[in-house]
């Protein structure tokens, strides 16, 4: 079930700027090459439609790593290499942890909240941190 996200604002762990700008959220990306550039997200948990400039070149299943573009601190979280870590600010101001797979190509989302976990996308069983039994209940 998708309910509507739009509302949802997206800041960063570390400095807490936003991260949203009209329909995307923006992110700093480095790929394989080490080469810098902006990438674009849609703010719809489950949306992958991403937005870059054509010069910027990702192959399929290249690991990326997301940075935040105000202070460029990396994104990428404790609890696999692979998942970068943003804050979710719903429209009733609760925040949630969201991580998504920094691999282009992978679809998997995780918003978790407590011991609450939402997850998204088709790839979303390889991680099995977030499926030991009882640590999250489904929510949403
Ligand atoms: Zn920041």
């Amino acid at each position: 079930m998708k309910s509507d996200h739009d509302m949802n604002d997206f800041t960063c762990p570390k400095c807490q700027g936003q991260l949203r700008a009209g329909d995307h959220i923006v992110f700093r990306v480095r790929n394989r090459k080490k080469q810098n550039a902006i990438l674009l997200l849609s703010p719809q948990i489950g949306n992958y439609d991403s937005v870059k400039h054509p010069s910027f070149l990702i192959e399929a299943g290249e690991p990326l790593e997301f940075s935040c573009p105000l202070c460029h601190f990396s994104l990428r979280s404790d609890i696999d290499e692979h998942l970068a870590r943003v804050i979710m600010i719903d429209d009733q101001g609760t925040e949630v942890d969201v991580y998504f797979s920094q691999v282009s190509g992978e679809h998997t989302t995780y918003a978790t909240r407590g011991a609450d976990l939402h997850k998204e996308g088709e790839h979303a069983g390889k991680y099995t941190y977030f499926m030991v039994g009882g640590k999250f209940k489904k929510y949403f």
